[in-house]
């Protein structure tokens, strides 16, 4: 099984979800769909993805956002999203939590930007989608690979600039300058032919649109990567039996013992599969 068809059934997926939480006005927030979704992507793709939470450590310290990595098949090279996700809530179709007047959501954004620039990752919103005009997502389609299907926008990305910029948070305004998540993985068209993952996920970043207009954006392939991604891109981890508990592991990585703290959720590495060649 592909990468890119598991991005889209997990679209599928969330859409659904939302739907019915919707209809039955039960939470389902943010986290949980994240989680939930890692989970399952973990269960399709064992030995091609790698996930670490922090979730063990005091709440004061764990921060919202997730560390995505996608590296190719050897852990070599690879390209660092900070990924931020927001639900859609309805009636209003808002992302609520991106309301511009609210000083702590404001923060968040900062944070998520500033972590991200500071260590050369791409910033990243992930909104987890579902409307009740699928005419609202036709309107707003940038995927040149796959036609436009409500589905397939239950996950879509955004630059995290853009989204500041946008200063808005209904879905028509920001879905005009979002993606399908499934392009990421999926779409060569922002990349050159036989593109391997991390070629293809920084083609389509940069392809954003908008892409961080007016500021230094970036989103480069590396090949120095940090020793964190190195160590969790290694096939012990993939299998999972790596040594020592997880808060060792967390500390070992990320210097957690030194004060350092990134405001993560975790970190996931996704690594290139034959299946998506
Ligand atoms: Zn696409």
């Amino acid at each position: 099984m592909s990468l890119c068809v598991s991005f889209q059934e997990m679209s599928k997926w969330t859409w659904s979800q939302l739907e019915r939480s919707f209809r039955l006005n039960a939470p389902f927030n943010e986290e949980t769909i994240t989680e939930t979704i890692l989970l399952e992507l973990k269960d399709r793709h064992p030995t091609d993805i790698a996930i670490v939470s922090f979730s063990k450590i005091q709440e004061k310290r764990l921060g919202a956002d997730w560390e995505f990595w996608f590296t190719d098949k050897n852990g070599q090279r690879g390209i660092g999203w900070r990924v931020q996700a927001k639900r859609l809530y309805r009636p209003a179709e808002e992302y609520s939590a991106l309301k511009p007047s609210e000083t702590a959501s404001s923060s968040q954004i900062q944070t998520l930007i500033s972590q991200a620039q500071s260590q050369g990752l791409v910033p990243i919103y992930c909104f987890y989608n579902s409307v009740s005009d699928p005419n609202d997502v036709a309107q707003g389609w940038a995927c040149r690979s796959f036609s436009a299907n409500k589905w397939l926008f239950g996950c879509s990305i955004a630059h995290a600039v853009d989204v500041h910029n946008l200063g808005k948070r209904d879905f028509k305004a920001v879905s005009q300058i979002s993606m399908p998540w499934h392009c990421a993985v999926c779409c060569q068209g922002f990349s050159r032919p036989e593109s391997d993952l991390p070629q293809r996920v920084a083609g389509v970043s940069r392809n954003l649109p908008n892409f961080g207009r007016d500021t230094d954006a970036t989103a480069d392939l590396s090949t120095d990567l940090p020793e964190y991604v190195k160590l969790l891109a290694q096939e012990s981890v993939f299998r999972g039996d790596i040594s020592g508990s997880e808060i060792d592991f967390e500390e070992t990585l990320y210097g957690l013992s030194e004060g350092e703290s990134k405001q993560l959720r975790g970190v996931a590495v996704f690594k290139h599969t034959e299946a998506d060649e």
